[in-house]
C-alpha cells in the first residue's frame, strides 16, 4: 500500500479508510485555530515565498518582525530583483543562514524575467535555493498543487499518528522516508490548507516535549496517543555534541573597530562581518585581556567564544593588513554594514560596557 514505509506499530489503514473524516477534522480545526500571521493577511505569491524562505531554520516568532520590515523595504519581486545584494543582506541581518537571502534575491531576478510563473513543484525546484520542502509549500499554498510538505513539524505528527518506530539518522532522512506516506494522506482538493494545517498542528499542539493531545483534532487516529507515550516519537539516533572554542579580537583604533569580513565562498556567512579571529593577526600577541565570554549553539556544536582586547604597539597596529578580510570599520558606520546577529549584539554590549577604545603600548 505505502511504498517504502518506515516501520510502525500499526498501519495507516485507519486514516485511509476514513480519509475524508480525517481531512475534515484537521481542516476544520485549522480554520478555527490557525495563528494570524502577517503573510496570511492578503496572501500573495511574494509573501509566501519570502515567509517560507525565512521560516526555514527559524522560529515563527523571530520571523514576524523581519518579515514586516522586509515587506516595507522590498514589497514585491520587482523591487527585490532591482535591489543590491548588500541591501538584501542588510534586511536579513540577524536571521542567519545568509545563503537563503542570496537565493531569494536570485529567485526574484529570475521570476521577474518569466512570462508565466510555473505552478508545479518540479519546476520550482529549478529556482535557486528551492528544494522539496519549499517547492511543495509554495506551490500547494499559492496554486493548490497537490504535493505534500514534510518539515520537522510534519515529521513529528506523522511519526506519532502511526507510531513509527524507525530510528531516523536526522531530519533530512526522516523527511525522505516519510514523504511517500505524506503524499498518500494529503487532501488533494485543499492541498495548501492541508499542508498548513499539518505544520500548524505540529507547531502549536503536537509539541516536541509536551504534546497537547487533549486539544488535538486527530487524536482518534493517533497510535502514539493510544500508546500513552506520544513524546517517544519520532525516534532519532543521538547526535554527538561537538564543543568548539574560539578566540576573537576586540580592537578599536582611531574610532574604528577591526572586523573580519567572511570570504565570498564561506558557506554560512559569506561577506558578513564578524569580530576577527585572534589567529588572523599577522604577529604574536604578548598581552591580552579577556573582555567577555559568549556561548551559543549552532546545530550540534556548542560554541564558546572568548573576546580579547589585545595590547598592541603602534608599529603592530600599522602591520594589520586591510586585506586578508580584515577591515577597520568606523564606529559611526557599524549600523550600515551587515554584521552577523550575535556579533552585532556582542559589539553593542561591549561598547555599552565601555570596552577599551584605545589600548596601545607606549613601548
Ligand atoms: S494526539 Fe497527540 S501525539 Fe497524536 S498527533 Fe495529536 S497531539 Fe500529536
Amino acid at each position: 500500500m505505502v511504498g517504502k514505509m518506515p516501520e510502525c506499530d500499526c498501519s495507516s489503514d485507519l486514516i485511509l479508510k476514513n480519509k475524508q473524516a480525517f481531512h475534515g477534522r484537521l481542516l476544520s480545526w485549522y480554520r478555527n485555530h490557525r495563528r494570524e500571521l502577517p503573510w496570511r493577511q492578503s496572501p500573495s505569491l511574494y509573501k509566501t515565498v519570502v515567509s517560507e524562505f525565512m521560516l526555514q531554520q527559524t522560529q515563527v516568532e523571530t520571523v514576524i518582525s523581519y518579515f514586516n520590515r522586509w515587506l516595507c523595504v522590498l514589497p514585491d519581486f520587482q523591487t527585490l530583483a532591482r535591489a543590491k545584494e548588500s541591501q538584501v543582506l542588510k534586511q536579513w541581518e540577524g536571521l542567519g543562514y545568509y545563503s537563503r537571502a542570496r537565493f531569494l534575491h536570485r529567485l526574484a531576478r529570475q521570476i521577474v524575467q518569466l512570462k508565466e510563473i510555473p505552478k508545479d513543484a518540479q519546476s520550482w525546484q529549478r529556482f535557486p535555493g528551492v528544494g522539496p520542502y519549499l517547492s511543495a509549500a509554495i506551490t500547494s499554498i499559492c496554486f493548490g498543487t497537490p504535493v505534500a510538505v514534510v518539515d520537522g513539524n510534519v515529521i513529528r505528527v506523522l511519526s506519532r499518528l502511526l507510531a513509527i518506530v524507525t530510528t531516523f539518522k536526522d531530519g533530512a532522512s526522516a523527511a525522505r522516508a516519510l514523504r511517500p506516506l505524506a503524499q498518500i494522506l494529503i487532501d488533494v482538493h485543499r492541498a495548501g490548507d492541508y499542508n498548513q494545517a499539518m505544520m500548524e498542528l505540529g507547531a502549536t499542539v503536537c509539541l516536541r516535549q509536551k504534546p497537547l493531545c487533549g486539544f488535538c483534532p486527530i487524536r482518534g487516529y493517533c497510535q502514539a496517543y493510544k500508546s500513552g507515550i506520544p513524546q517517544a516519537y519520532p525516534r532519532f539516533s543521538k547526535r554527538k555534541t561537538a564543543r568548539v572554542s574560539i578566540q576573537r579580537l576586540w580592537l578599536i583604533h582611531k574610532g574604528a573597530l577591526l572586523l573580519q569580513r567572511q570570504d565570498k565562498t564561506a558557506r554560512r556567512l559569506a561577506e558578513i562581518y564578524e569580530l576577527p579571529l585572534l589567529e588572523k593577526l599577522p604577529f604574536q600577541v604578548a598581552d591580552e585581556r579577556l573582555l567577555a565570554v559568549r556561548k551559543r549553539s549552532i546545530s550540534n556544536q556548542r560554541i564558546e567564544e572568548e573576546i580579547y582586547a589585545v595590547h598592541l604597539t603602534q608599529e603592530n597596529i600599522l602591520r594589520i593588513p586591510s586585506s586578508a578580510n580584515l577591515h577597520w570599520v568606523s564606529l559611526n558606520r557599524l549600523k550600515q554594514i551587515t554584521l552577523s546577529g550575535p556579533h552585532r549584539r556582542w559589539i553593542a554590549e561591549l561598547l555599552a560596557y565601555g570596552a577599551p577604545h584605545r589600548w596601545l603600548s607606549t613601548h
